[in-house]
């Protein structure tokens, strides 16, 4: 899929249709993005480079040989060079081929803190029990998170949810094409408004998400933090420029694509890619350093346990409130994370007045919470202590209740080391 193959090049796969919008026919919004007759900053960035020394072999080098010289600083060829390249080297994914704004709104949601493999299984599962927003906002919030249940970041289920609530109320069940309407619903920010006005309704609206960042960085050779004004405004302004010479849904899904296979995090793989030739980044040998991000801060190393508390039919479980991270979902009992209250043997003895040497230890797991990194050990307390803890009740962990992803990692060392004595 990513292999070093160009477009023209004799692709081994077949060359997909892309459904453009009609020649001369513009789209709706478009009038926002019309030029206002200034020309944007990073096309005379691009027309710079072109002092540069071009390199041995190229293109540009064969002009002084009477032949053609590329117009890399034209938005169009850049354009029409990344979708050739998108057309030959993009991944088949569920929500691709299709203009649902609701499967566009569910995949871009679930893929925010997702891996792509993973959304790729559970994105058709999820349309499946909730086709529409319709189906989404009669769920209760149970239903809800159960059918997210391994995607993590339980937060944006509950805000897709509230957000398919807003649709039905307000309007009528169709997701808005209107971007302030769509900019209203909770759960909707600028990356994902941008992604279902491009991708389901081919406005020309960019959609810029960390991906895009980094690949515009690099073409361009931004020096600072995409995120702040004015490579902020550079990056917006290319790509407003760029989806104006292209299907909006094609060329935002493209530039997407490139950042994810291509231009990747830490060293980008050039040779192969659209844009390899106009790349300012790539010809100044920067590529590999930008974007420009301020360091991130040392994450918190913790030391956390969870214990398996076992009595009538189940383990002692406690539904988290509406103030924590994983609100509404089941966590087994221990000091908490991603803070510990104490350390597993303080709270052992003031809950429990045992020692942690009395509770078996069945493994430990890594675990990851915002900017903590946490150390879970997982134990069980004996049986005979009998004791309970407020708050707390006995669950049967096998039945319908959400547990949260440490305790679900838990409940699999607990399942896993069951089997291996039983099968003894
Ligand atoms: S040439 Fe390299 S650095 Fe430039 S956009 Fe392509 S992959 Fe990224």
């Amino acid at each position: 899929m990513t292999g070093g193959r160009t477009p023209g090049n004799g692709p081994s796969t077949p060359v997909r249709r892309i459904p453009r919008a009609a020649p001369g026919i513009r789209a709706e919004g478009d009038a926002d993005l019309q030029s206002s007759g200034k020309e944007p900053a990073w096309r005379g960035r691009i027309a710079r480079e072109g002092d540069l020394a071009p390199e041995r072999g190229s293109r540009r080098e064969s002009k002084a040989e009477g032949r053609e010289t590329p117009p890399g600083e034209d938005p169009a060829r850049l354009a029409e060079e990344l979708l050739a390249w998108y057309r030959v080297e993009r991944r088949d994914l569920p929500w691709r081929g299709d203009r649902d704004p609701w499967s566009i709104w569910v995949s871009e949601v679930m893929l925010q803190q997702t891996r792509v493999e993973a959304v790729r299984e559970r994105h058709p599962a999820f349309l499946e029990r909730f086709p529409d927003p319709g189906s989404l906002a009669a769920g209760t919030e149970a239903e809800v998170l159960k059918a997210w249940e391994g995607l993590g970041y339980y937060r944006r289920a509950r805000l897709l949810r509230e957000g398919a609530r807003r649709v039905q109320e307000d309007f009528g069940g169709r997701i808005p094409r209107d971007p302030d309407a769509l900019a209203s619903i909770p759960g909707i920010g600028p990356y994902t408004k941008g992604a279902i006005l491009a991708i389901a309704f081919d406005l020309p609206e960019p959609a810029i998400d960390g991906n895009v960042e980094r690949v515009v960085s690099r073409l361009l050779a931004i020096r600072t933090d995409p995120r702040k004004a004015p490579a902020r405004k550079r990056i917006r302004e290319f790509c407003e420029d760029l989806l104006r010479h292209g299907a909006p849904g094609d060329l935002v899904q493209a530039l997407m694509e490139l950042g994810a296979l291509r231009c990747k995090p830490g060293t980008p793989l050039c040779p192969g890619c659209p844009w390899n030739r106009p790349c300012l980044g790539r010809r100044e040998g920067i590529a590999g350093d930008l974007p420009r991000r301020p360091p991130r801060p040392r994450p918190h190393e913790v030391r956390t346990a969870l214990f398996l508390v076992p009595g009538e039919g189940g383990l002692l479980a406690r539904r988290l409130p509406a103030s924590a991270i994983n609100a509404g979902q089941w966590t087994l009992p221990g000091p908490g994370m991603p803070k510990a209250e104490s350390p597993p043997g303080s709270w052992i003895r003031k809950n429990f007045g045992i020692r942690l040497e009395d509770c078996p230890r069945l493994g430990t797991f890594r675990h990851a919470i915002t900017n903590h990194r946490i150390e879970v050990e997982v134990r069980v307390v004996p049986r005979s202590t009998g004791a309970r803890l407020p708050g707390h009740r006995f669950l049967d962990p096998g039945g319908k209740a959400v547990w949260t992803t440490a305790s679900r990692k838990a409940l699999k060392i607990f399942a896993d080391r069951y089997d291996r004595e039983s099968s003894r």
